[in-house]
């Protein structure tokens, strides 16, 4: 999707300390790693750490995130629901609202907003916001969801997970921190 609103994209995952669950750092490079080579122009992508810590401020750490990557560059900042939060400490739409407070940032963020599915009938990913379905359509996408899965040794959907990336996940005895 960003590829089509920008020239290249900058893929640039926290590389440090976070909390139990969390993919581990060697698993989180190695899935981008598989990403790009089989779904992404390569001459568009830069995969770079960055290397710091979780902090899980919600809002206000998706802001900092957001002046990292300006200084990084980035014209844009992609913000999805509950960025850096933890449970259901912050409200799911906070760290995207909390832009609207901050005009001077020089990044301009891209907003996912709603959660994610696969729907059968639309044929890809969709949320509650694009799809018109109902939800016996939908193969959900929470990460919740997928981490269970993993846990338990089974693969997700390929409509939720591609198989390559399934593959790096497999092979590590344990891909949690
Ligand atoms: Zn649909």
């Amino acid at each position: 999707m960003v590829l089509g609103l920008c020239d290249g994209l900058l893929i640039h995952p926290i590389i440090g300390k976070k909390k139990a669950g969390d993919f581990k750092d060697e698993v989180i490079l190695k899935a981008y790693e598989a990403l790009i080579q089989n779904y992404f122009p390569p001459e568009r992508i830069v995969l770079s750490a960055l290397l710091t810590e979780m902090r899980y401020a919600g809002p206000r750490e998706a802001i900092h995130h957001a002046i990292i990557r300006k200084n990084f560059g980035c014209t844009h900042f992609v913000v999805g629901r509950d960025h850096a939060g933890v449970g259901d400490f912050y409200d799911k739409e906070a760290a995207i609202e909390i832009f609207d407070e901050f005009e001077d940032l020089e990044i301009s963020p891209i907003a996912v907003k709603g959660d994610f599915f696969h729907c059968n009938i639309c044929g890809g990913l969709m949320s509650e916001r694009t799809c018109p379905h109902s939800p016996q359509h939908h193969i959900p996408f929470s990460g919740t969801t997928i981490r269970n899965m993993l846990a338990q040794g089974k693969e997700p959907p390929a409509e939720v997970m591609r198989p390559e990336v399934f593959q790096v996940l497999s092979r590590e005895e344990n891909p949690f921190v």
